[in-house]
């Protein structure tokens, strides 16, 4: 497989005020310094501090992202934020599907590729996650899941756009375990036949990231496995120096 250009990204989740800001900022200047950067850089900062995010990071290689959105373009949905809502805020990518939505918010596979569509019809990127629970790992049916969550949560348009998936096993995220490197391996060798199968070459150049517990100290060993395309990070990501040093694993 040819090298794709990983993507780092992210996600803040529900941390950040406009403190919070100073991070995009020393990123900024770490990645300057650093000067060549073999990766794509996005931060998902919460939606109330997006626009200030996008202005603190115009002109820098850092793209800013949201972290979900509404399948409609407008309408009676209070406290949701649509798509084009994103975008005008200064978003190129947005997250859907993240476990803690599919678990708090009852989002079904069905539901979140309605999100998916309605980044794309929006203009932006979306990155779509999938993963098991720790039950299902142990059951043996982790394939069987990803898979239909693949299967259903996906567009099957992606026309130019990249085709974004984070496979993110819920048991790892925030808990500081990771699947072996085998198991990640695995997992992602079964996604991009999946992806491959579906949607020929653009599966081929299908961007994989994983995500759960990626820190400075694994994200290396992580990076390095093929199929592996980039890391979709939590809690790593809240510090810039901690996020940089991801990007520089890469
Ligand atoms: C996430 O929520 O997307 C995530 C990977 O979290 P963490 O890195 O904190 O496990």
């Amino acid at each position: 497989q040819e090298r794709l250009r990983p993507l780092i990204a992210g996600n803040w989740k529900m941390n950040g005020t406009g403190a919070a800001l100073e991070q995009i900022a020393r990123l900024r200047t770490l990645l300057e310094e650093a000067g060549d950067i073999d990766s794509e850089v996005l931060v998902c900062p919460p939606a109330t501090l997006l626009h200030r995010a996008a202005q603190g990071a115009e002109g820098s290689p850092i793209h800013i992202g949201g972290q979900d959105c509404h399948a409609d373009p407008s309408g009676a949905h209070t406290g949701d934020i649509s798509a084009s809502m994103l975008l005008d805020a200064g978003a190129s990518h947005v997250i859907v599907g993240h476990s803690e939505r599919r678990a708090d918010h009852g989002e079904t596979s069905q539901t979140v590729r309605a999100k998916a569509e309605a980044a794309l019809a929006a203009g932006l990127v979306p990155i779509i996650c999938v993963g098991e629970t720790e039950a299902e790992r142990l059951a043996g049916t982790a394939n069987q899941v990803v898979g239909d969550q693949i299967d259903f949560s996906l567009p099957d348009t992606f026309g130019e756009t990249t085709i974004i998936v984070a496979y993110e096993p819920v048991w790892a995220i925030g808990t500081g375990r990771t699947p072996t490197i085998e198991d990640i391996a695995q997992m992602h060798a079964h996604m991009r036949a999946l992806l491959v199968a579906h949607f020929g070459g653009a599966g081929e150049t299908a961007l994989l990231l994983y995500g759960g517990s990626v820190k400075p100290s694994n994200a290396e060993e992580i990076l390095r496995t093929a199929n592996v395309n980039g890391a979709l990070v939590g809690g790593a990501s809240l510090l810039a120096d901690d996020f940089f040093s991801i990007i520089v694993a890469a």
